[in-house]
């Protein structure tokens, strides 16, 4: 018997939660920037899950390291060593210039991480009073869905009657580097950012703002923390998005392209002392730093970087933030990116970005709309120009007036 679409969404709607709105497309397969549903029908991937697939779908190197290493060990616990977690810290810290890693799985996760350590960093090395510690973060954010991360989220939807909350969260709007400076007391251990704000609508700050937020958190002794769980590895056409201002975070956070999208692997990344506050039984994870983790990731990075998809996201990205600019349209309010980090934001009275994103369903694009009115446009770093010219024809299809 073969299993339509239709059968699969409504067992779908039948038992789970329904805290998703998916497109009615059902995939089962996919390779490099296409993935195919139920029924045969091909689909260029645009969105490559949150930029989880930054390296392409079920990337055959990743996927022969992955096969490689079930076949050895998948999981000790980290109450034993493995052989596969002294590589993977060797090999990002190389590539990333940070000099200790703490390994997760989710990218909330790794927030959570990271809000723990500098907390604990605060008490102990900075000497804010016990309790008292402030982290500052912008208002649009997005971190995640713990309880915790939800709690500092502006986004009345991702918060909405999950309180009470965490205190200890202060809130400055994005982008204004006056505001951060005003809101730093002596009891603020950090300052938590994205370089380029995903889920909010791919919103780049203005030029010079994460380079005055370096000198800031240096200047206040205040631990500058970068979510680049969605920026970083490639997507914006540099391994971090911090590069594009020439600055370093004292702690980074990763994860989606971690693993090429094939297991869940996040980690903190920290160039201060700030991951040295924690000592043993204070933090932990059953699955993290596991050696089938460590294998995947290892693999991952390492495809991202030998196979160029980095330089090819700058390079591609160019091409698209061009193509999506030359449509003709009434209903286009902004078209805005860096590599391929891509937003095309509708005016109002287009009546919300769903629709088009249905409409380019039905031509063989997959993308989603981010809040109401912007699709975010983030295939697989291994698009071809030719594959970047047909996306683009298919939205100038949609979007474009006259049509
Ligand atoms: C996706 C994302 C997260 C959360 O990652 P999960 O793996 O879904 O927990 C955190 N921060 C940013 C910037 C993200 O894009």
């Amino acid at each position: 018997m073969t299993v339509q679409s239709a059968d699969l969404i409504a067992l779908e709607q039948q038992l789970g939660a329904n805290n998703y709105k998916p497109l009615d497309v059902v995939l089962s397969r996919g390779q490099g920037v296409w993935v195919w549903d139920v029924e045969g029908r091909r689909y260029l991937d645009g969105l490559a899950a949150y930029s989880a697939i930054n390296q392409g779908h079920c990337h055959p190197r990743i996927a022969a390291a992955m096969i490689e290493q079930m076949g050895k060990l998948t999981l000790t616990s980290r109450a034993f060593r493995n052989d596969q977690l002294a590589l993977f810290y060797r090999d990002i810290a190389e590539l990333t210039g940070s000099h200790r890693v703490l390994p997760m799985n989710s990218g909330a996760e790794a927030v959570e991480t990271a809000i723990k350590a500098v907390r604990k960093w605060g008490y102990e090395v900075k000497g804010v009073p016990a309790g008292q510690a402030e982290i500052i973060v912008c208002a649009d954010n997005f971190h995640g869905r713990t309880l915790a991360v939800v709690g500092f989220s502006s986004d009345p939807e991702s918060r909405g009657g999950f309180g009470p909350f965490a205190p200890g969260f202060r809130m400055v709007p994005f982008g204004d580097a006056d505001a951060l400076e005003k809101a730093i007391t002596p009891n603020t251990v950090a300052f938590l950012v994205e370089p380029i704000q995903g889920e909010a609508g791919v919103i780049i700050p203005p030029a010079g703002y994460l380079k005055r937020a370096r000198e800031l958190c240096t200047q206040h002794g205040v631990t500058l923390i970068f979510d680049e769980i969605q920026t970083g590895l490639g997507r914006t056409g540099k391994l971090l998005a911090e590069e594009h201002e020439g600055v370093e975070a004292d702690v980074t956070l990763v994860g989606k392209a971690l693993s090429g999208g094939f297991y869940p692997v996040s980690a903190v990344l920290s160039n201060s002392e700030v991951l040295g506050v924690l000592k043993p039984g204070q933090h932990g994870s059953t699955f993290g730093g596991n050696p089938l983790a460590c294998a995947v990731a290892r693999a991952a990075l390492r495809v991202l970087v030998e196979e160029g998809m980095i330089e090819n996201a700058a390079i591609q990205g160019e091409r698209l933030l061009q193509g999506l600019r030359a449509i003709r349209s009434n209903i286009v309010r902004d078209v805005r990116g860096r590599g391929l980090m891509t937003a095309v934001e509708l005016a109002p009275e287009a009546g919300g970005a769903r629709g088009y994103c249905e409409a380019l369903k039905t031509r063989g694009v997959l993308v989603k709309e981010t809040h109401e009115h912007t699709i975010r446009v983030s295939p697989p770093l291994v698009i071809k120009p030719e594959e970047i010219d047909w996306l683009v024809e298919q939205f100038d299809a949609v979007l474009s007036s006259g049509n």
